[in-house]
């Protein structure tokens, strides 16, 4: 049996970003795999902020020293370790070994994040969800290394 994929809800379609709106459009080019995947049952979608018990739209936030902050302020460090515990349980419960996360998120960037002064600037780093799932030998992938997700599958 092939093995499952665990896809940002954004990816999908789902308005389960920060301001209320989807990442689909990323995704665009790819949308015949997705659907074939779809169709096989094997994607698993996951929002790792809703996990966590974030409320969509909720305020932007970014990495600051470990920490998650949002733009006005707030600790939501506990939130987003908890959707990201969740995202791992559901992974391994499905026996999922990769991810396609959407990119530069605090929750589920896996090629960069944003350096924590809300300006824009990308660092070298991941969110906390694809830290943890990386930790767990499930690889993250970003849509722009979509290519390297196929391969990744094809070799397992
Ligand atoms: Fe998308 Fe991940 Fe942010 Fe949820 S936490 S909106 S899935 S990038």
């Amino acid at each position: 049996m092939k093995p499952d994929i665990l896809i940002s809800a954004c990816l999908l379609g789902q308005p389960v970003r920060y301001d209320g709106k989807s990442n689909d459009q990323k995704v665009a080019a790819y949308q015949a795999q997705i659907h074939q995947w779809q169709q096989q049952g094997r994607i698993i979608p996951v929002c790792p902020e809703m996990l966590g018990g974030l409320p969509t739209p909720r305020p932007a936030a970014e990495i600051v020293q470990g920490q998650v902050i949002t733009h006005d302020g707030q600790n939501v460090t506990d939130e987003f370790q908890s959707g990201a515990l969740k995202t791992l349980q559901l992974a391994q419960q499905h026996n999922a070994i990769a991810a396609l996360l959407a990119a530069r998120s605090p929750s589920c960037g896996s090629d960069g994040i944003y350096n924590g002064e809300f300006n824009g600037t990308l660092i070298d780093g991941l969110g906390i969800t694809a830290q943890l799932l990386e930790d767990h030998n499930i690889r993250c992938f970003s849509p722009d290394n979509f290519q390297a997700l196929l391969e990744y599958l094809a070799k397992t």
